[in-house]
């Protein structure tokens, strides 16, 4: 796939700051590789500390302007991003699948999704509303405002380039904060021109700032902000040990945090449930994105009375999946990120093997398409003491467990630190019910594996974070309220 935009200038090399498009000090640069070839797609900047400043001293020099402007005014901004967004859906997909391998139809609906977010915010930002308390004593009158929390440190991660980014800057920017941003090392070039139609969508200069940056560089620049004591909020979404390390760093200036970290979902398929309809859930939450995505089932449990016809119909499906580079307008799956996350799946696959798993279709690596794919695989008996019921496996493996009870399904599906989401098969209304309810998780799937949605409150309990992304509640993590108390009006 080469890169052939139909707007080249939308391919930054530079960061955004202030306003304007700028190298990072010292003309540092990294190459940003396309993982399908391990070809250099671009050189970026590679930012570190001093760019971070830079960025935040733009943030701050334009957030007292842009709080202060209507509502509507954000909104009106926001949706003009929005449109162009939609309007430029072509060359950012082009630009995710190269630097993030996902086939072209999966980049083109993540495009879209990214987007909902923005049309979401520009409507909510219109309705941060207050209150008037009821009055407590004669001649005092007591209200609530919410204001923005001021300067935001967006720092995302590069399964999914736009959409992770959008959904952070949109409620930021119509709550009223102005955002420092940093996408992954992999994947800055699509965060970087969303920044470009940010720009041209006449988001004022200094609101949003976009810098990229190796992992080493990142690190630093990071570390900037997270000492920066105007930097009042960081929303994050990446792994549960780099969500603690950014708590634990930004304690030194009390930053109000947002962390939607790692998953470890479970699936759980009771024997009532409709195979088929399992099935397909199965197949859109496991394999979309490679399964690299932080909502994935990770250990599948199914009900013995059902488990061998259920793993026959995974097996079957996941045997058709064509794993092809993004270019391929039939790939459904295509190359992992890198040679580290090969690495870890494999891994995964061979500890499962050495400790009784069979494997039922692929369990390894496609070298022969190239060095970061590896195949569709179905695992039948995954026990508890493997890699894969522990870790986030991030990778298209789907290990089956077997289990009898409901008590059983849900003490099994609990045991993690984790609590992003879960997922869940059955017919019986009352058994939904309860199993709903008993489930560690912040998103549930109840006969439903596509549960992301720019309406919905997303994110995690326990050690997958806490925040949420989207719906009404969105908006809340960057406004703060103020308590006014008005006395001596008698
Ligand atoms: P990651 O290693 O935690 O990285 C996420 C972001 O943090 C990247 O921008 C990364 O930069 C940066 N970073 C890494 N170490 C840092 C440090 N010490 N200081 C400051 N910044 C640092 O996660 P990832 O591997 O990119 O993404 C996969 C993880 O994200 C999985 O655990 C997945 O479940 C989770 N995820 C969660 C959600 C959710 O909504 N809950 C959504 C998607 C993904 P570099 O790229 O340069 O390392």
């Amino acid at each position: 796939m080469e890169l052939r935009l139909q707007r080249e200038e939308l391919l930054r090399r530079q960061n955004f700051v202030g306003g304007k498009w700028v190298d990072a000090r010292g003309r540092q640069r990294y190459p940003v590789t396309n993982p399908a070839t391990g070809k250099v797609i671009a050189e970026a900047a590679n930012s570190g500390r001093a760019d971070a400043r830079a960025a935040t001293d733009a943030a701050h020099r334009a957030a007292g302007h842009w709080r202060e402007r209507l509502p509507r005014e954000r909104a009106e901004i926001l949706r003009r991003w929005h449109a162009l967004i939609v309007q430029n859906t072509e060359d950012l997909a082009t630009l995710m699948s190269l630097e993030q391998g996902k086939p072209m139809t999966e980049s083109r609906g993540e495009v879209a999704y990214g987007a909902s977010y923005v049309a979401w915010f520009a409507e909510e930002a219109t309705r941060i509303y207050g209150d008037l308390i009821p009055q407590q004593q004669r001649g005092k009158q007591m209200r609530a405002f919410k204001e923005p929390v001021g300067i935001v440190a967006a720092i995302t991660p590069w399964n999914f380039p736009l959409a992770m980014i959008a959904r952070k800057i949109a409620p930021a920017l119509a709550a009223g904060c102005t955002v420092v941003g940093k996408p992954a090392e992999d994947t800055p070039l699509t965060a970087l021109a969303l920044a470009k139609l940010a720009e041209e969508a006449g988001v004022p200069p200094g609101v949003l700032n976009m810098l990229s940056a190796s992992r080493e560089r990142g690190i630093e620049a990071v570390g900037d902000w997270l000492a920066d004591e105007r930097v009042r909020k960081i929303t994050f979404t990446g792994s549960t040990a780099v969500g603690k390390y950014l708590a634990r760093e930004s304690a030194g200036t009390l930053k109000k945090l947002s962390l939607e970290l790692g998953g470890n979902a479970p699936f759980i398929v009771f024997e009532d449930a409709d195979l088929d309809a399992a099935v397909a859930g199965l197949m859109a939450a496991k394999f979309r994105n490679g399964g690299q995505t932080c909502v994935c089932p990770n250990r599948i449990y199914v009900q013995a009375p059902v488990f061998e016809r259920f793993a026959e119909l995974l097996a079957a499906r996941v045997s058709a999946l064509k794993v092809a580079a993004a270019t391929d307008p039939q790939a459904q799956i295509g190359p992992m990120i890198n040679a580290k996350a090969v690495a870890k799946i494999s891994r995964h696959v061979d500890d499962a093997v050495s400790k009784g798993a069979s494997v039922l279709v692929g369990g390894t690596r496609l070298a022969a398409m190239g060095e970061n794919y590896y195949a569709p695989t179905v695992l039948k008996h995954a026990t508890n003491d493997m890699l894969v019921t522990c870790e986030e496996t991030f990778g298209p493996v789907a290990p089956l467990y077997r289990f009898e009870t409901d008590e059983e399904a849900i003490k099994l599906a609990n045991d993690t630190p984790f609590g992003l989401a879960a997922y869940f098969y059955t017919r019986d209304m009352r058994r939904a019910e309860r199993v709903a309810r008993q489930l560690d998780a912040g998103v549930v799937g109840l006969n439903e594996g596509a549960v992301a949605s720019e309406a919905a409150p997303f994110g995690g309990v326990k050690e997958s974070g806490y925040g949420r992304e989207g719906s009404r509640y969105g908006l809340d993590d960057y406004l703060q309220i103020k308590y006014v108390c008005q006395g001596n009006l008698d």
